[in-house]
């Protein structure tokens, strides 16, 4: 059964270069303390698949593309068939993933059922489960690895909080991406203060990322910041 909690008809900004729906399916095998989708995480299926089938066949020349978000689009392994169908009436996917299901993710890779993923980078290993609460950083990394080493266009992003992460964790990750020979774009994103209570019960950040501190020796861009 495919989980999918709401869509959104479009969005300009979601999918680089794509005027494209927005998919976000219900639950997710992390806990990240900054999540302030706490509606998706711990919801439940409400729409079903041909709902938003039917939509999509009334948009074919209309929208370039489909974004996956959530929750977490790869705990369902029917993501594929869905993916599949998507893909037949023309549209380009995005894939918003944790890395976490490696085989979901490597098979659409393969099976070019995926154009453009947005990889988080939750934290350096040793923060990895504190930040999550899910324990399968070698997971992360092996996605990471193999999507670097494929042709896929992707790209690697982390929200900071600063109550979580500081500039040294970034500068490390920044120092795994160099020794794993990422040449894309590394996104580093402020977290987005807002009214909503975030898993963790976080308070609004003290203090903003110190960027001028920030290794710069890949291409990095800065978000809400
Ligand atoms: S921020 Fe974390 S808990 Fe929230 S949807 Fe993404 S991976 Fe899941």
């Amino acid at each position: 059964m495919l989980g999918i909690y709401s869509f959104q008809k479009f969005s300009t900004l979601d999918f680089p270069g794509r005027l494209a729906a927005i998919v976000w399916f219900s639950g997710c095998n992390m806990r990240c303390k900054y999540c302030y989708n706490k509606d998706v995480v711990f919801g439940r299926k409400r729409i079903e698949e041909e709902e938003f089938l039917e939509f999509l066949k009334k948009r074919v020349g209309l929208l370039d593309g489909v974004s996956f978000t959530g929750g977490c689009p790869t705990m369902y392994s029917n993501l594929i068939n869905f993916a599949t169908k998507i893909k037949d009436l023309g549209f380009d996917i995005k894939l918003d993933t944790n890395g976490i299901n490696y085989d979901v993710i490597q098979k659409m890779v393969k099976n070019k059922l995926v154009d453009y993923i947005a990889l988080d980078f939750k934290a350096p290993k040793e923060k990895f489960y504190e930040i999550t609460k899910n324990n399968h950083y070698e997971k992360f990394e092996k996605t990471l690895d193999f999507l670097i080493s494929s042709n896929i266009e992707f790209e690697v992003r982390t929200t900071v909080h600063t109550d979580l992460l500081d500039e040294n964790d970034i500068n490390e990750i920044i120092n795994i991406l160099i020794h794993k020979n990422y040449k894309g774009v590394y996104y580093i994103q402020n977290f987005f203060e807002n009214d909503k209570e975030t898993i963790g019960n976080l308070s609004p950040q003290k203090k903003t990322l110190d960027i001028s501190k920030i290794n710069k020796k890949i291409p990095i861009e800065f978000r809400n910041f």
